[in-house]
C-alpha cells in the first residue's frame, strides 16, 4: 500500500492498516470562497489536501477526503462563495469522527488551512471530548505552529508579512503555482490591502475582507514562486509533525 488517501483504499486496505498500527486520521478542511482574482475559489482546500498528504508520509497516518466547504462568512459579497454555519461544520466533523471511532481510528488530526474554521473547530473539539473520550483529537493551530517558519522563508527572500499576506497574497499564490499552476491567473494578481496584517486581520473578522479590499487580496501576490511556494508546504509539514510528536509526548498517548 503506497497510498494513505482513504478515497483511494478498499475496505480491506484499510482494515489492514489499522491492524497493522496505523491508527491516525487526517481530516483536512478547507473552504470555496474567493482569493483574489489570480486564485481559485478552491485555494484552502488544494492546500488543505497538499498539506494533510504531505503530513501523512511523516507520521504514518491514513488522509480521510478533504471537506471542501468551511465557514467563511467573512468573504460575504463575493461571487461564488459557499459557507456553512460553525454549527453545521462542528456537527460534520464529529459525525465523520464517529464512524472512524468505529473502524478503529484512535487519533484524530484535524488539519485546517482556512482561519475562519476556528469557532466550528472549537465547538468540534468540545464536543468529540464529550462524545468519544477515547478518541485522542489533536487540531493544531496553523499560525501558531507554522507562522514564524513561513515567515522565515519569506524573509530570506526579502519578502515583508504585507507581501506575503493574510489571504491570497504572496504565501498563498506561491502554494498554488507549485500545486496547480494551471489554477492561477497570474496576469490577473495585483498588490491588494498592504497595511499592516495584524489591523488588517482585526478588520477581517470584525467587518469581512470587503472592508479592506474590493478585490478580495490582503497582500501582494505578485512576488509568488513556485519554488518558494514547495518550500512553504514542507516547512509547514515539517512543523505540523514535530508539534504533533510533541504533542503525542505531552499526552501520554504514544
Ligand atoms: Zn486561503
Amino acid at each position: 500500500m503506497n497510498t494513505q488517501q482513504l478515497t483511494e483504499l478498499t475496505w480491506p486496505d484499510v482494515a489492514q492498516a489499522v491492524a497493522a498500527g496505523v491508527t491516525t486520521v487526517i481530516l483536512p478542511l478547507g473552504a470555496t470562497e474567493q482569493h483574489g482574482p489570480h486564485l481559485p475559489l478552491g485555494t484552502d482546500t488544494c492546500r488543505a489536501a497538499a498539506l494533510a498528504g504531505r503530513l501523512a508520509e511523516r507520521l504514518p497516518a491514513l488522509v480521510a477526503p478533504v471537506i471542501p466547504i468551511g465557514c467563511s462568512s467573512e468573504h460575504r459579497g463575493f461571487a461564488g462563495l459557499l459557507s456553512l454555519e460553525a454549527e453545521t461544520l462542528a456537527a460534520v466533523i464529529v459525525d465523520c469522527a464517529q464512524h472512524m471511532a468505529g473502524w478503529g481510528v484512535q487519533r484524530l488530526i484535524v488539519l485546517t488551512a482556512h482561519g475562519g474554521n476556528g469557532q466550528a473547530l472549537a465547538l468540534a473539539e468540545a464536543r468529540l471530548h464529550q462524545v468519544l473520550p477515547a478518541l485522542a483529537v489533536w487540531i493544531p493551530s496553523p499560525m501558531a505552529i507554522c507562522g514564524e517558519a513561513v515567515l522565515t522563508i519569506a524573509a530570506e527572500a526579502g519578502l515583508p508579512f504585507n507581501t506575503m499576506g493574510l489571504h491570497a497574497g504572496e504565501w498563498e499564490t506561491s502554494e498554488l503555482l507549485s500545486l496547480h499552476p494551471e489554477q492561477v491567473r497570474m496576469e490577473q494578481a495585483a498588490p491588494g490591502h498592504t497595511g499592516d496584517m495584524d489591523a488588517a486581520l482585526a478588520t477581517l473578522i470584525a467587518k469581512g475582507t470587503r472592508a479592506l479590499t474590493a478585490a478580495g487580496v490582503i497582500g501582494d501576490p505578485c512576488a509568488a514562486d513556485a519554488r518558494r511556494g514547495e518550500r512553504y508546504l514542507a516547512a509547514q509539514a515539517a512543523c505540523y509533525e514535530a508539534a504533533w510528536r510533541q504533542w503525542l509526548t505531552q499526552s501520554s498517548r504514544t
